[in-house]
C-alpha cells in the first residue's frame, strides 16, 4: 500500500499536522512526530546516525554563530547606517508677517556629518521668494535640555552638521516667504507664498531633508498659537484637550464632555465656513458647538520623505467645506470671495471626484483637497489658470472674476486634470522624466473623459476641446518632427509652447496607442485597463518605460516596443486619429 511521493506542500500539511507521510522511511516518521520523543520511546539509533546528528547541530550552531558575528560586524563598521527619526515642528506665530520657525528634531544614530538639503536655491537666498535662513543647531539631551551648539557648514543646497557623538540633534530656522518672486514664468514660485492673514507653503520649499541617511519615522507638527485657520494635506491627529485649562485633568474623561480625546481631524483644523468665533481659550462641549474648533496643534505622520515634500499647509483667513465621497473626504478650501457660492463649487469638485474614484475603484488618499486662489502671474506668456497638485492636495489659480460657467467649462478640466495625478503621478509615481509624456498625456485626456462621464462636459464640448487643443498645440506646432514627444514632455520647465506641444502629443499618443492596442488585442478601450492594473499593482512604484510595457503586455497581450520606440522615443507622425472621447 506504498503511495506515489508526496509534494512538498502536502509533506508540509502533513507535518503541521502530526501526520505521518507514508513515502518516508520509519525512522524520518518519529523525527517529524517530536524529536524529544525519540530518546525516551527507546527507538534504537545507531551510533552513526546519532554522530551524524550531533555534527549537523553543530553545523547548525556554528552557522548561527557566523551570521551573527557577520551581522555585528557589518553593523559596526564606519559606514553603516541607522534610519533616523524626524520630528517637524513649525510654528505659526509669525505666520501673518509671512514667515515660519521651523524646529527639526533628528534622533537616533546619527552619522558622524548629517547634510541637509533644500529645493534649489532656497537656502540663503531671498530672490526665489522662499528664503531659509537663521539656521542653528544644537545637542539635546536625554532630559530634553538644550546642550553644546553644533558645528555647521554651508552646503550648495544645504547645511552639514557635525553631529559626531551625538544622539539627538535640534536644527532650527526661520523661513521668509514675504520677498516677490524673481522670475514670474516659474508657476512653483507661487507656491509658497504670504496670502491674506497667513502663507502657503509647499513642504519641499520649507523642510530641510537629511540627504545622506536612511530615515524612519517622520512626524510634522505644528503650533498654532495665534488660533489661524491652518489647513494641511492629510488627515491630522486633532487633540481635542488642546483648548482645555491648563490645570484640569487632560486625560480623556467619557463622563466629562469638554475633555475630548485624540481624533482623527477629517475635515477639521481649520475655520469652518460658518464663521464661528470662540472665545479664546474654550472650545464648546461637543453637542453645544456647531463647528470644528480650530486647534492649537496638529500633528500627522507622512509616509516618507516624498509625502513630506508633497505637503502643502495654508494658514490664514481661508474658509473650507466638506463632502464624503465614498471613503474619501473631499475638501474646498478658499481665501477669495467668487462670482459663485462655495456649495457650486464643492458639488463640481465632488462630482470629478466620484467619476474619478470610480474609474479606478479606490481613492488614493483620505482626504482630497481643492484649494481655489486668485491667479497672480500676469506675464504674458503665463496662462489663464494654473493647477498645481503636491499629494492629495489641488491648488488652482485663476482670475477673480472667473464665473460659474467658466468654471464648468474651462476651470474643471484643471481641477479634473490635477485630481487624475493623485492616481497617475502620486500612487503610480512620477518620477523619471522619460514617462512624463505617458503621465500627462494620458491624464490631459482622461480629465476630458471624466469630465464628461460625470456630465459636466456634453461630449460634444469635450471633443472640442480636446480638437483644438490638438490642433493649436500639436498639428500646428513648428516642433512637430523636430524633436521626439518624450524628449519634449521630459523638460518640465521648457518655455510655454514646447510645454504645450508635449501635453497635446501626449494626448494624441495615448489616443493613438488606446486604438493600435484596440485593433491588435480586440479589447474596448484596453488603456482603462492598463491604468486599472498599474494602480492595483504598481501601487507605490515608481513609473518607468519597462513597467508601461509591462503593463500593457500583461492586460491586452501585445508588445507595443517598437510602436513606443517609434512614436514616442522617435520622431515617427502618429497615424490619424478615430476617436476622441
Ligand atoms: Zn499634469
Amino acid at each position: 500500500m506504498s503511495e506515489k511521493p508526496h509534494s512538498a506542500i502536502d509533506r508540509y500539511k502533513a507535518r503541521r499536522e502530526g501526520k505521518v507521510v507514508p513515502n518516508l522511511t520509519a525512522d524520518e516518521r518519529l523525527e517529524i512526530r517530536s524529536p524529544r520523543q525519540k530518546i525516551g520511546s527507546g527507538k534504537k539509533f545507531t551510533p552513526y546516525r546519532r554522530s551524524q546528528k550531533r555534527a549537523r547541530r553543530l553545523l547548525m550552531w556554528a552557522s548561527f554563530t557566523l551570521v551573527t558575528l557577520i551581522l555585528l560586524a557589518w553593523q559596526s563598521l564606519p559606514g553603516h547606517q541607522y534610519p533616523i527619526q524626524l520630528v517637524y515642528e513649525i510654528d505659526l506665530l509669525q505666520a501673518p508677517n509671512g514667515s515660519l520657525t521651523v524646529t527639526m528634531i533628528t534622533e537616533g544614530k546619527l552619522p558622524g556629518k548629517l547634510d541637509l538639503e533644500v529645493a534649489t536655491g532656497r537656502a540663503g537666498n531671498p530672490g526665489n521668494g522662499v528664503e531659509i535662513h537663521s539656521i542653528t543647531a544644537f545637542e539635546m539631551s536625554d532630559g530634553g535640555m538644550q546642550g553644546k551648539s553644533l558645528a555647521i557648514t554651508d552646503l550648495k543646497d544645504g547645511w552639514q552638521i557635525s553631529t559626531q557623538g551625538t544622539r539627538r540633534a535640534v536644527i532650527a530656522y526661520r523661513i521668509d516667504l514675504s520677498s516677490p518672486p524673481e522670475s514670474e514664468e516659474d508657476i512653483r514660485q507661487y507656491i509658497s507664498t504670504p496670502v491674506e492673514g497667513g502663507i502657503r507653503a509647499a513642504g519641499f520649499e520649507i523642510f530641510l531633508l537629511p540627504t545622506t541617511v536612511p530615515v524612519g519615522d517622520i512626524t510634522v507638527m505644528i503650533h498654532n498659537p495665534r488660533d489661524l485657520p491652518v489647513l494641511v494635506p492629510w488627515p491630522a491627529l486633532v487633540r481635542g484637550v488642546d483648548r482645555l485649562d491648563s490645570d484640569r485633568d487632560q486625560r480623556s474623561d467619557p463622563l466629562d464632555p469638554s475633555v475630548q480625546p485624540a481624533h482623527l481631524g477629517l475635515g477639521q483644523g481649520f475655520q469652518p465656513a460658518a464663521k464661528v468665533d470662540f472665545p479664546s481659550g474654550k472650545i464648546p462641549s461637543p453637542g453645544k458647538g456647531i463647528a470644528a474648533p480650530v486647534p492649537a496643534s496638529l500633528f500627522f505622520h507622512p509616509r516618507d520623505l516624498a509625502d513630506l515634500n508633497n505637503a502643502l499647509i495654508i494658514c490664514g483667513d481661508i474658509r473650507t467645506s466638506t463632502v464624503q465621497t465614498r471613503d474619501c473626504v473631499i475638501q474646498l478650501a478658499t481665501d477669495q470671495d467668487w462670482l459663485f457660492s462655495d456649495e457650486a463649487a464643492l458639488d463640481l469638485i465632488r462630482r470629478i471626484a466620484r467619476t474619478e474614484l470610480g474609474f479606478f475603484g479606490s481613492a488614493p488618499n483620505q482626504q482630497i483637497t481643492v484649494i481655489l486662489s486668485a491667479n497672480r502671474v500676469t506675464v504674458e506668456t503665463g496662462f489663464d489658470v494654473y493647477g498645481v497638485h503636491t499629494g492629495s492636495s489641488i491648488l488652482v489659480l485663476m482670475d477673480p472674476e472667473t464665473t460659474y460657467g467658466m468654471l464648468e467649462k474651462q476651470v474643471s478640466s484643471v481641477i479634473a486634470h490635477e485630481m487624475f495625478h493623485g492616481w497617475l503621478g502620486e500612487a503610480i509615481r512620477q518620477t523619471d522624466p522619460q514617462t512624463l509624456w505617458f503621465t500627462e498625456g494620458i491624464t490631459t485626456w482622461y480629465s476630458a473623459r471624466m469630465l464628461v462621464a460625470a456630465g459636466l462636459w456634453a461630449p460634444d464640448h469635450g471633443r472640442e476641446t480636446l480638437l483644438s487643443r490638438l490642433e493649436r498645440d500639436y498639428v500646428g506646432n513648428d516642433l512637430m518632427g523636430t524633436i521626439s514627444l518624450a524628449e519634449a514632455a521630459a523638460e518640465v520647465m521648457a518655455g510655454p509652447d514646447q510645454v504645450r506641444f508635449a501635453y497635446a502629443a501626449g494626448v494624441a499618443a495615448a489616443m493613438s496607442l488606446d486604438q493600435w492596442l484596440a485593433t491588435n488585442s480586440g479589447l474596448q478601450r484596453p488603456l482603462d485597463e492598463v491604468l486599472r492594473h498599474l494602480y492595483e499593482n504598481y501601487l507605490g512604484r515608481e513609473l518607468s518605460r519597462e513597467i508601461i510595457e509591462e503593463a500593457i503586455h500583461t492586460v491586452t497581450g501585445v508588445d507595443c516596443h517598437d510602436w513606443l520606440e517609434a512614436h514616442v522615443y522617435g520622431k515617427t507622425a502618429l497615424p490619424p486619429l478615430e476617436q476622441l472621447i
